[in-house]
């Protein structure tokens, strides 16, 4: 108990940020994470509505086709402090997600699937023989971790990002999102910043949720070319006469750019023989390759020279085939290619970090990204929860509507996911649950005229 007020003296303090004395906290506060912040951020800033209007799927409206069972039997697993980990919570309304937030202050928040039935009841159900707590829908989704870089990238390792390597995680965000729209025919796809080192894919269409694991498998399998190992010095293989179209795409529409413009210079691809050797093992021509290592060895040139030099020699071996030619497109593959945790795509069953989470070691929120401007999305920028706190603190933000987090620099974040994400997902269940009653309606009607 005196803790508890202990806390809610130090919570009003925070917010109260009219008088002086209180601005001179904020220098004493240390950065990052700590539940106290967490606990303020819960209870005035994190976007309830529009997350439960999300995982809700227009089913918490008054039309006679919504599920009202839906929403309850969603997942919801909590990190609590000191790492304990509790899993299948549920909720039956939003105002009931939005309590149970605000009381146990989960430093971590998962999102599993949408079971037969309520999760926090599955045992209940088990005993009565029939084993039907099953998931029935789940986003399909998308994890894509820098840490799986390291052989690509010099300026940073595990789970350290910066701003020269950050652009591999902008590729992966164009090529996938535009697979998904163009050739999946999807368009409710939501990108999230993870908090601290790569980013997670929501694809949220009903034909999306509803993909069986074998499906997943087969969508996982589609963007598959990085066959290689940590060990294996070719890491991608692209075989066959021609490649596939959406490979050709991806490639001339963003790998070979990002490859040339950025990398090549911003991770010095070439820069000693180490490196460059790397390149040239994926060359299967001795010819070749001593040529270029015995330029490469005797004079300094820059990374973008070497690579010219690369390119020209394998380009005029014309009589060695395709074979050579198609090593140039390997190369670049390699270095840029998306490289995605299969595992969380493939299984149904598999949690994801939610959207708005703060990241425990970072302090910043797993904001969402625009894939459309996903080119100036800088993580360092990311808002931490102690700026957050800053700013409803000052008042330094004045936004147009009730909500307190217009009063912050998440107030955008939030903005984009309504307006951009939310409202054109909701539109589009609205019709969906309206088609599939009428259809239910038009099958009684016909029943009943036999
Ligand atoms: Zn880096």
């Amino acid at each position: 108990m005196v803790r508890e007020e202990a806390e809610n003296g130090r919570d009003d303090m925070l917010i109260d940020g009219d008088e002086p004395e209180q601005m001179k906290l904020d220098y004493a506060l240390p950065d990052g994470f700590n539940a106290d912040y967490l606990k303020v951020y819960y209870g005035k800033i994190f976007p309830y509505v529009d997350m439960s209007k999300w995982l809700s799927y227009g089913n918490d409206g008054k039309h006679p086709g919504c599920d009202h069972s839906y929403l309850g039997r969603r997942e919801f697993s909590f990190t609590l402090d000191n790492d304990i980990y509790v899993r299948f919570q549920s909720f039956n309304t939003a105002s009931e997600l939005e309590k149970a937030i605000k009381e146990k202050c989960p430093f971590k928040i998962d999102i599993g699937p949408v079971y037969s039935v309520d999760p926090s009841k599955r045992h209940a159900y088990s005993q009565g023989g029939d084993n039907i707590f099953t998931p029935v829908e789940k986003e399909l989704v998308f994890d894509v971790d820098i840490s799986d870089y390291d052989d690509v990238r010099y300026c940073c390792s595990g789970a350290d990002v910066c701003l020269n390597c950050w652009p591999l995680m902008t590729i992966a965000i164009k090529v996938i999102d535009t697979s998904l729209r163009d050739d999946f025919g999807f368009s409710h796809v939501l990108w999230v910043y993870s908090g601290r080192r790569g980013v997670h894919c929501w694809v949220c269409d009903g034909k999306a949720r509803r993909l069986t694991n074998e499906q997943r498998a087969a969508i996982v399998d589609y963007f598959r070319v990085y066959k290689g190992n940590e060990n294996s010095t070719k890491k991608v293989s692209l075989v066959g006469p021609a490649l596939h179209p959406f490979l050709v795409r991806s490639y001339t529409e963003v790998l070979k750019d990002y490859f040339e413009n950025r990398l090549l210079s911003s991770q010095n691809l070439f820069l000693n023989e180490e490196r460059f050797e790397k390149i040239l093992e994926m060359i299967p021509d001795e010819s070749v390759t001593s040529e270029l290592r015995g330029k490469w060895l005797s004079n300094k040139q820059s990374d973008v020279a070497r690579w010219d030099q690369l390119k020209r020699l394998l380009q005029s071996s014309k009589q060695k085939g395709q074979g050579l030619r198609r090593c140039i497109e390997e190369i670049v593959f390699s270095f840029t290619y998306p490289r995605l945790d299969t595992e969380v795509s493939k299984h149904m069953n598999h949690l994801l970090k939610a959207p708005f989470c703060v990241h425990p070691k970072t302090g910043r929120v797993c904001v969402p990204i625009n894939p459309k401007n996903c080119d100036e999305f800088d993580p360092s920028a990311v808002p931490t929860l102690s700026q957050l706190l800053r700013e409803l603190n000052s008042g330094s933000f004045r936004g147009e509507g009730d909500n307190e987090w217009d009063g912050t620099s998440l107030g955008d974040c939030v903005r984009y996911f309504r307006e951009s994400f939310l409202q054109p997902l909701l539109k589009s269940c609205k019709e969906e649950i309206e088609a599939s009653y009428n259809a239910k309606v038009q099958q009684s009607r016909n029943s009943i005229s036999w």
